[in-house]
């Protein structure tokens, strides 16, 4: 990236935090600490859009979170608050984590299936769940043209890091 860039992707970015609604990306919304800051937050009036997990992201929020519940209760306590979240008329779109380098996939069958399991897995159970999203970010913004195709087939336009304003829920709690 060219000093020059760099720059004009900052004041884009200044831009877009003005413009456009407060984006919130979700890691750690099972944990108990981080939920009740957020709730306050959206009992003040607050709104914004969500970009959450699904259980199929399951392995990365036991390496980089943790997590004291099973992956059942996990499940549970997910819905709950998504659901509470809707209910409050935050908007609820999808987020999947995908390995962190495309070199990270052996074979390409290993590949295809991480990212059916990932990302039209993900998206099938907010939808099964009645969260009928139609937008998807990347964490990490680390995503390929097979990861993108999967993602519009399952009805969900994929969002750049440049084109919305984002924190994420562990910010609530950051000392
Ligand atoms: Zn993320």
């Amino acid at each position: 990236m060219s000093e020059l860039s760099i720059i004009y992707d900052h004041l884009r970015y200044k831009i877009v935090r003005r413009t456009r609604p407060l984006t919130i990306h979700t890691e750690a919304l099972h944990k108990d600490s981080v939920w009740a800051a957020v709730r306050q937050w959206v009992e003040a009036g607050h709104k914004a859009v969500w970009y959450v997990l699904a259980p199929q992201n399951w392995d990365f929020v036991v390496a980089e979170m943790g997590v004291s519940l099973s992956k059942k209760e996990y499940e549970k306590v997910l819905l709950d608050r998504y659901r509470w979240l809707q209910a409050n008329g935050q908007d609820i779109q999808a987020q999947v984590h995908l390995r962190i380098l495309p070199q990270m996939y052996e074979s390409e069958a290993e590949e295809k299936k991480d990212l059916e399991e990932k990302i039209s897995g993900s998206i099938q159970w907010l939808k099964n769940n009645n969260f009928p999203v139609n937008k998807i970010v990347f964490g990490w913004w680390s995503s390929n043209q097979q990861a993108i195709g999967l993602a519009k087939k399952a009805g969900c336009e994929p969002i750049r890091r440049r084109d919305h304003y984002f924190i994420h829920d562990y910010d609530f709690v950051r000392k």
